[in-house]
């Protein structure tokens, strides 16, 4: 059991209440995505739940653990970000390996791995390249695959796409939905694309002003909105 929970989730920023509030239930190996308006918070939710931000009050819990004080390295989850930040010297192989070099698993288990992960993700032929040599798209696959690598239960993704071209997105987008089907880890992810959560979500979130708006899947949302708001994000008018 690895899904994620949010309970009363509250984060202020000084004296500015970002998030006012959250509760949300992500089962086990389900994708979720955040959508709403920028500035509406789907960031710094998302990395409350990797820890990269403290949680001013409430819990979170994945699986039966409550990681609510816990450093990211403890929580079992990886986040791929926007920008995908590769090592320019070293080689795909290195870059993916990295994270698990540094805190000294063996050489075999790391070549193990990222052996798997590059097969996932298609990128066998390109282990010995330099990130420069590869384009925008193989990039961001470097990026997944190091968190791959680490074996997470929960996947976190922040507009991963945002920054390919339209073309790419789309290919990613398939690759992301195999790698959920695949992998069947739980997933968060974060987008301002409809289409991608309409067609990724088994659960979207919609989110306005730190608070949930509404909660259900691409269907539910896209035929029966609460309001003008969530018609607006996901689709028919109400
Ligand atoms: P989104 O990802 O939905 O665009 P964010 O989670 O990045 O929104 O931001 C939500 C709100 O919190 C915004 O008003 C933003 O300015 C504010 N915020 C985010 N990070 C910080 C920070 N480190 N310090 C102060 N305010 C922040
Ligand atoms: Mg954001």
């Amino acid at each position: 059991m690895t899904g994620v929970t949010l309970r009363n989730v509250v984060k202020k920023f000084g004296p500015v209440d970002v998030i006012h509030g959250v509760d949300l239930d992500v089962d086990d190996g389900e994708f979720c995505v955040f959508v709403g308006p920028s500035g509406c918070g789907k960031s710094t939710l998302l990395r409350m739940v990797a820890g990269l931000e403290n949680t001013t009050s409430g819990a979170i819990r994945i699986g039966q653990r409550d990681v609510t004080g816990l450093d990211p390295a403890e929580r079992g989850v990886a986040m791929v970000f926007q920008t995908y930040a590769l090592y320019p010297h070293m080689t795909v192989e290195e870059n993916m390996g990295f994270g698990l070099k540094m805190n000294g698993h063996p050489k075999g288990e790391i070549k193990r791995k990222v052996t798997e992960a590059s097969r996932i993700l298609k990128l066998d032929e390109y282990l010995g390249r330099k990130p420069k040599a590869l384009s925008g798209g193989q990039r961001q696959r470097v990026a997944i695959g190091r968190a791959i690598v680490r074996g997470p239960e929960v996947f976190l993704f922040d507009e991963p796409l945002s920054n390919l071209d339209a073309e790419l997105r789309v290919d990613m987008r398939v690759e992301i939905a195999r790698l959920h089907k695949e992998i069947g880890a739980t997933m968060i992810y974060v987008t301002h694309d409809q289409v991608e959560a309409m067609t990724l979500a088994d659960k979207i979130v919609v989110l306005r002003a730190g608070r949930i708006e509404q909660v259900g899947s691409p269907m539910e949302l896209y035929s029966d909105p609460d309001n003008r708001f969530v018609a607006g994000f996901i689709g028919s008018p109400s």
